[in-house]
């Protein structure tokens, strides 16, 4: 029975979907005006291994991760500039282009962090008749006003704004904040649409709309495109432990607003990296993008790091988590060599190590995700495995097998010992290698024997044994 910690109640929560078999889940993406850092790749692969899991427990799982190439300000309170138009400023070019090419590097990491692709990537720009929709939906139910170009949420309309954050709205009210938006009725008001113009300087990404030449406001897209691809009730809503004061509830008042209905069932929120004990800030200095680190360690090294801990507890990135993932990596590696050079002896006592692993592993990852623990009993099973290459080959594969599959809900692809074949290669020839011993059994010789010469000639030999077809790689 699977437990997830839902912020909006700070307890576990027995896992139950919507829809039976089906788990819909929406996560708030990337600001497309800087290169992806360690924080943002840990969030993402916290949600990798949550999706990973989802799906090894057969859940048919389908994932929305927006793009934000507009309207995330760089103050909170709406007063700030565009973080992509001040960045295009900068560097002097077109925010269009910069956000195309930071989603490019974007994808890169994802790649080389082996995390899964969503099923749906959508850039907040493509949605904004969608968004003046739901905006006028606001207005018309009485959750919106008007002033001078601009549209804010009336956050007094809506019961409950400060639920998910437990704010205490008085108290925070009485905080008047120097600088405050005068536009706003409420202190905790936000934009939903921003006039283009502001003073004398116009946003270069602007669209027409009934309130005129303007942007929309950051936590619009998030809403609008959970509704739109996953419909009114998400599953799972996930995002960094930033987003639990502001952009959740805004996303919480907007979409609620709109349906009358429940936006999301189980809210998950990832905590924050420090880098060498510090608050990782560009204006510090202490900073680190992911691409530098898997430019000098190799994404599965990256990758270990970031899963190694649990997605609700601060990680600290220092030189000791490159060290500890290269040491795992390096256990795991020796372990699989091990299985391959074995020959196999008579006994299958690991049979019923086979069996505790994965009993282990599913009851701590059924307990809100616990990679520490369930990566502890994978650390134990290789133990056993290499204690135990006195048994039979079969069952040494069948352990090799298992702990593929374990380290895969991770992220953690691991090649075979023939330098640079993947491991999905193996896979591929064992269902070749199948579908020629039917051909076989049923006496066909001829495919049999295709099939032989084909492989032969991409560098793959077959022989023949007592035992089954074995095959090498010849070039
Ligand atoms: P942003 O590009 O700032 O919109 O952030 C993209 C995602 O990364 C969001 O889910 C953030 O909550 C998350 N995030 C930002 N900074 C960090 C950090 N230092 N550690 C972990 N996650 C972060
Ligand atoms: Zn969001």
């Amino acid at each position: 029975m699977l437990k997830i910690y839902n912020t909006m109640t700070r307890q576990k929560e027995v896992f139950k979907p919507l829809e039976e078999g089906r788990v819909k889940i929406y996560t708030c993406g990337q600001t497309v005006y800087d290169d992806v850092h360690i924080g943002n790749a840990r969030t993402y692969s916290s949600w990798d291994v949550v999706i990973r899991y989802l799906r090894y427990k057969g859940y048919n799982v389908f994932h929305v991760q927006n793009f934000t190439d507009v309207g995330h300000l760089t103050d909170d309170a709406d007063q700030g500039e565009d973080k992509i138009e001040k960045r295009a400023k900068e560097e002097k070019i077109n925010p269009w282009e910069l956000v195309d090419r930071q989603i490019q590097e974007y994808w890169q990491v994802i790649d080389d962090l082996n995390i899964q692709r969503p099923n749906i990537s959508p850039r907040a720009t493509a949605l904004i008749p969608d968004m003046i929709e739901l905006i006028k939906i606001l207005l018309e139910k009485g959750y919106a006003y008007e002033v001078q170009g601009n549209v804010y949420y009336d956050t007094a309309k809506f019961k409950d704004y400060g639920k998910l954050a437990r704010l205490k709205l008085d108290e925070e009210k009485a905080r008047a904040r120097v600088g405050q938006d005068p536009l706003k009725k409420n202190y905790f008001d936000f934009a939903l649409w921003l006039n283009a113009q502001k003073g004398d300087q116009v946003h270069i990404m602007r669209w027409n709309s009934p309130w005129g030449e303007g942007y929309p406001g950051w936590h619009l897209e998030c809403s609008v495109m959970g509704m739109k691809y996953l419909g009114d009730t998400l599953d799972i809503h996930g995002g960094g432990i930033d987003h639990i004061p502001t952009h959740h509830p805004n996303e919480i008042a907007q979409s609620e607003a709109a349906t009358g209905k429940k936006f999301v069932n189980y809210w998950m929120h990832a905590e924050f990296i420090t880098l060498n004990g510090k608050k990782m800030s560009k204006s510090l200095g202490n900073y680190v993008t992911a691409r530098e680190l898997i430019d000098e360690h190799g994404g599965l090294v990256v990758r270990m790091g970031l899963v190694s801990g649990h997605y609700r507890s601060a990680v600290d990135w220092n030189p000791d988590v490159i060290e500890n993932a290269k040491n795992n990596i390096e256990k795991i590696r020796n372990c699989l060599n091990a299985i391959e050079d074995a020959s196999g002896g008579k006994v299958v006592t690991l049979k019923l190590a086979i069996k505790d692993v994965r009993k282990d592993f599913e009851e701590a990852m059924d307990d809100d995700f616990n990679n520490p623990k369930a990566l502890a009993a994978i650390y134990e099973f290789i133990k056993k495995i290499n204690s135990s290459l006195d048994n039979k080959k079969e069952i040494l594969i069948q352990a090799r097998q298992t702990l593929l599959e374990l380290l895969g809900t991770f992220g953690l692809g691991f090649t075979r010992k023939e330098e640079g074949v993947d491991i999905k290669l193996n896979e591929i020839i064992d269902i070749i290698l199948n579908i020629r011993e039917h051909a076989r059994k049923e006496k066909n010789y001829e495919l049999s024997d295709e099939i032989r010469e084909k492989l032969r000639k991409v560098g793959i030999q077959i022989e023949d044994g007592t035992e089954g077809a074995r095959w090498k790689i010849t070039t």
